[in-house]
């Protein structure tokens, strides 16, 4: 029987805070458990610290935004622009998420304009796969479960592909109501609001994560501030097809029609 249990998967600390914890706090607030993993450590995101000083900075932060988020905290596992596609990282992503028993995995998209975010859609999406699979090993070696997976995957930055692409969302999540306690747990990564200021342009850590709520909200012509998703096909992850964020969310969930047309066009 599925389990109200949820996993974020974000390649670096602040990933999840920026497009999936408003959908995590909504499935709280429906009696989901709530698990938040980032892969990285972080450990480049700063032009002052040194490394170690960076990664102890940045896990004291994610710890903190996940006790705000009151999610389920898992270590990181690599380190910046070391996020691989191989067996070491693949059995240990395995392993965490066996150990939330999550039906729903909330990852990055297939796609996105660097290589940490790209590799870590593709192992959050092969550990979801290998859930119920007694022969395939985790590490550490944790128990395999039989229940539905489904995989989400977030937006890609500015909603474009590395190619320039427009992506369109499949579907909205409302996050109006938890958008507040979303850019308290954004806040927590305290050291990340100047290094992004100076190396990235962004004008403001925390106004960012509001301005693309807010644009996706837009898209949804529903929501103020919304998340969007795109739900990964079903076949080796669930008997049949399921969309258990709408089941969960009723109301807070829209699907986008454009997308679904678009998807049976084949275009
Ligand atoms: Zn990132």
């Amino acid at each position: 029987m599925a389990q109200k249990s949820a996993i974020a998967i974000g390649a670096h600390p602040d990933d999840i805070e920026f497009c999936m914890a408003g959908t995590l706090l909504q499935l709280r607030a429906v009696g989901w458990k709530i698990h938040y993993f980032n892969l990285s450590s972080g450990n480049l995101g700063s032009v002052t610290m040194t490394s170690s000083k960076t990664v102890q900075t940045r896990a004291k932060e994610a710890r903190a935004a996940a006790r705000i988020l009151k999610a389920t905290y898992h270590a990181s596992i690599c380190q910046d622009l070391e996020i691989m596609y191989d067996i070491p990282a693949l059995r240990k992503v395995a392993g965490v998420i066996r150990k939330s028993r999550a039906s729903i995995v909330l990852t990055h998209s297939p796609v996105d304009y660097m290589e940490d975010h790209t590799n870590t859609c593709r192992l959050a999406v092969t550990a979801a796969f290998a859930h119920g699979m007694p022969s395939f090993k985790t590490s550490p070696t944790t128990r395999p479960y039989g229940h539905d997976v489904a995989v989400y995957h977030a937006m890609p930055h500015s909603l474009q592909g590395p190619l320039r692409e427009k992506i369109v969302p499949g579907s909205f999540v409302d996050t109006t109501d938890v958008h507040e306690v979303k850019i308290e747990a954004l806040g927590a990564h305290a050291s990340q609001q100047d290094w992004l200021n100076t190396s990235q342009g962004m004008n403001s850590y925390l106004k960012t994560a509001d301005d693309m709520s807010r644009h996706a909200g837009k898209l949804s012509k529903k929501f103020r501030h919304a998340e969007a998703w795109r739900r990964h096909l079903y076949y080796g992850f669930s008997r049949t097809e399921v969309d258990p964020l709408s089941t969960a969310l009723g109301n807070l969930h829209k699907i986008n029609a454009a997308y679904e047309r678009m998807i049976k066009k084949g275009t």
